[in-house]
């Protein structure tokens, strides 16, 4: 008897095991086909593109209560994700089935074929979420505590609320933008220590962040906290998230209320959501936490992710990309569904497509740091690389790339990747 899970674990399109998206993971994106077509969701497959709003013009999800028409027709995945957990996992189930090796529907029918697959290489992706509200934290105790530690200095690097609840801000997404958008180096105000007064110019620490973006999918309504036991019925999937940051603003303006424009000016996404269905087998123990977190924050479940990150830097003079940081998502030390438990309990309403990030993966080793400022110590202990070239923080034309993948037997669920450029100030 042939195993049920097996036969769906193999797709009629070939897959490189070092492929991000076999048929296990079937991330969802929104893309064009060329330049002047309307925007559609789609799946990554392999080398390919499966556009869903082809399969449903075909009545292919006709057994799905989907409740509106044209479902994939849209340029955001809002409608799509506001539909429920429940919706998610039929729709995914569906796609898989129709990939797999031997299923015919598909397989076999090349006119359809050919209007339903595009190379991926050849699309243009797209937001994949009109984000409503960003909110950013400070998951990663590393990371917190030498942040903490450059800015304040050793005995007062974990404020005294750090270990009872996530800590974060609320972000701006009007500035959130897809992967290969290029970024203006910031203009701000900075103040040096040593002098009595502040100075305006074009920051001269501009850095990186590693962080993932949890998307909400259901909302929950104004006034009703989300249970954390059900936070995995409003959380869609997950995205990389470059959460650019200049250092010298946010070292002046932060106190008392927390980084502003220092954070502002850009944060860019990876277009593929890799859902939490997929992510599933990877769930793993996190960071123990002690003390023990308040009862609303308390989780039955494991709700850390073995999801290995890395990020790289190229520019005019490091020709090829050179990887700076080597991180996991199992760092953070307050989980996502803590994260969301901690943001509704006050009855805050979230919308479908908001964005959750979790604040800069940083892990315990050295090269596990999650952004410039942690590696080179504020700048006093550059980077250097094998041809000699050094860096503080990030320079005009330097291009920053993440990339994050779980490790299967014998498959990726990966993310693709975030890539930016950091172009001179305007
Ligand atoms: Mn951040």
């Amino acid at each position: 008897m042939v195993n049920s899970t097996s036969k769906k674990s193999k797709s009629f399109i070939n897959v490189d095991p070092k492929s991000h998206f076999p048929i296990q993971n079937l991330p969802y994106g929104v893309f064009k086909p060329s330049i002047d077509s309307r925007e559609r969701v789609g799946v990554a497959i392999g080398d390919y593109v499966l556009d869903l709003s082809v399969l449903e013009r075909n009545g292919l999800f006709s057994d799905i209560p989907l409740k509106s028409e044209n479902l994939f027709s849209r340029s955001t995945l809002n409608e799509f994700m506001s539909l429920g957990s429940d919706v998610w996992t039929k729709v995914r189930r569906a796609i898989s089935n129709l990939l797999s090796f031997d299923e015919p529907i598909l397989r076999d029918n090349e006119s359809l074929r050919k209007e339903a697959f595009f190379k991926r290489d050849a699309v243009e992706m797209c937001m994949p979420v009109d984000i409503g509200d960003y909110t950013d934290f400070y998951a990663s105790k590393y990371h917190a505590q030498n942040v903490g530690t450059m800015f304040r200095g050793a005995e007062n690097a974990l404020m005294p609320n750090y270990l009872h609840m996530p800590i974060g801000y609320h972000g701006r997404s009007s500035s959130i933008v897809i992967s290969g958008t290029d970024i203006h180096r910031p203009m701000g105000q900075t103040k040096d220590d040593s002098l009595e007064n502040p100075s305006f110019g074009a920051s001269r620490m501009v850095d990186y962040e590693l962080e993932m973006g949890a998307i909400i999918g259901a909302g929950n309504p104004l006034g009703t906290p989300v249970n954390i036991d059900n936070a995995h019925e409003h959380i869609f999937g997950l995205v990389l998230v470059n959460d650019w940051s200049a250092r010298d603003i946010q070292k002046w303006e932060y106190q008392p209320l927390g980084p502003f424009l220092a954070k502002n000016f850009a944060t860019s996404i990876s277009p593929w959501v890799v859902t939490l269905d997929a992510l599933e087998q990877f769930r793993i123990e996190g960071e123990k936490q002690d003390p023990q977190p308040l009862d609303y924050l308390k989780t039955e479940k494991e709700w850390a992710f073995n999801i290995n990150l890395e990020v790289t830097i190229q520019g005019d003079d490091i020709k090829s990309p050179q990887i700076i940081t080597r991180s996991n998502m199992r760092h953070l030390y307050w989980n996502i569904a803590q994260q969301l438990a901690h943001h509704t309990i006050t009855g805050c309403n979230l919308r479908p497509g908001d964005m959750l990030a979790t604040g800069t993966i940083s892990g315990p080793d050295k090269n596990s740091r999650g952004c410039m400022l942690e590696l080179t110590w504020k700048g006093t202990e550059p980077l250097s690389f094998p041809n000699g070239v050094t860096r503080k923080f990030i320079q005009d034309n330097d291009q920053v790339s993440m990339t994050g993948w779980c490790q299967g037997e014998d498959y990726r669920i990966g993310f693709g990747e975030v890539t930016g450029k950091l172009l001179k100030a305007k």
